[in-house]
């Protein structure tokens, strides 16, 4: 897609929004009408435990929707509440008791730990047949050869909403900023076993614009509020927004979020600050061709591809 001008003037274009929320819905459907079917067939009811250590606010928002949503699709789900002082070791019985449970089908520990605990020791004691966050080592190793494991759940929704969104992924350039375990990593991997051409970029890139332009689908998770702009992207290109970064100062929001701006204002004003993502929305809308929004885009499909995952451990561990 080319800038539209206009006497000397660049125009304002609008991307395609993608919707994430309508996609995660629709995934949510599905695996409730698969709860019910385990239950009629096999009278199982899937069961998730959620384990929350202290009282970061934001991961107890976390686990609360992923809780909610367990509710709405039909999944059993457990919820452990632990103090900020909990050892390791407290944390580490209680995954054995939950690996030993044959009622359990999936065990997620909520990212980040607080204090000294060790999260690689605390990841790698779940059982890998439990792993539907997709962290765990063998888990990781299985993606990485293309063989079938649990897909950690942010890589799976972008993939999901790409496929369900009619965009083409084999042959294409795929460029991933971000090389994080739980999103950058896997997402390229995915891309790869899809037969995209897949750049891996991070902090140190040099001319991070030059190779970022180059992508027909670029994947942005960096925790950089806004910091791709329009000179990162190619025109027309499709543009995953995985970031999600909490604003409060007015001005940038002025400039983060053009014709939006006085809406997020609003929002600021009521709840003290705004989501925005790694993308700078207002440019990525003036060239991209289609975009995820933040909120609203990939963040609910991750939730729902919990909800996938722990269906599919609950199917995986009896075989049916
Ligand atoms: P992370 O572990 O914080 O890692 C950030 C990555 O970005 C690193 O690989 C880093 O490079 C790279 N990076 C940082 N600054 C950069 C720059 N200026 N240019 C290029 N690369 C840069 O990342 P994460 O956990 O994947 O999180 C990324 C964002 O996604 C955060 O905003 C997070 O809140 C969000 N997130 C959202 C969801 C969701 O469900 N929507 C899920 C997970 C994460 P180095 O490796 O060189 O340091």
């Amino acid at each position: 897609m080319q800038p539209i001008k206009d006497s000397g003037a660049t125009l304002t274009r609008k991307a395609e929004i993608l919707d994430g929320a309508a996609i995660a819905d629709q995934i949510k459907q599905e695996v409730a009408r698969d709860v019910q079917r385990l239950m009629a067939e096999h009278q199982v009811k899937p069961c998730l435990a959620a384990v929350l250590v202290g009282d970061d606010p934001a991961s107890a928002v976390y686990v609360k929707n992923k809780i909610r949503a367990c509710e709405e699709v039909g999944i059993r789900s457990e919820h452990y509440a632990l103090p900020a002082t909990t050892t390791a070791i407290e944390l580490l019985d209680l995954i054995a008791s939950l690996n030993m449970r044959g009622d359990v089908d999936g065990i997620l520990i909520q990212l980040p730990l607080p204090g000294e605990i060790d999260e690689a020791k605390i990841i790698e004691a779940i059982d890998p047949e439990k792993d539907i966050d997709g962290f765990h080592p063998v888990t990781i190793g299985r993606l990485s050869m293309g063989r079938p494991t649990f897909v950690p759940c942010t890589p799976a929704g972008i993939i999901e909403l790409l496929d369900r969104c009619g965009i083409p992924i084999s042959g294409v350039n795929a460029c991933v900023v971000g090389r994080s375990q739980i999103v950058g990593r896997p997402v390229a991997q995915l891309l790869l076993q899809r037969d995209a051409t897949v750049t891996i970029c991070h902090s140190r890139t040099r001319d991070l614009a030059s190779v970022t332009r180059q992508a027909d689908i670029l994947v942005v998770a960096i925790g950089r509020p806004g910091l791709i702009g329009r000179e990162h992207i190619k025109p027309g290109a499709t543009v995953i927004d995985v970031g999600m970064n909490k604003v409060t100062d007015e001005a940038v929001a002025r400039k983060l979020f053009g014709a939006e701006a006085e809406k997020r204002l609003e929002i600021i004003s009521k709840r003290g600050y705004t989501l925005v993502g790694d993308v700078n929305p207002a440019e990525a809308d003036e060239v991209a061709g289609k975009l995820t929004p933040v909120p609203g885009g990939v963040g609910l499909l991750t939730v729902a591809m919990l909800m996938r995952n722990t269906v599919k451990a609950a199917r995986m561990r009896r075989n049916i």
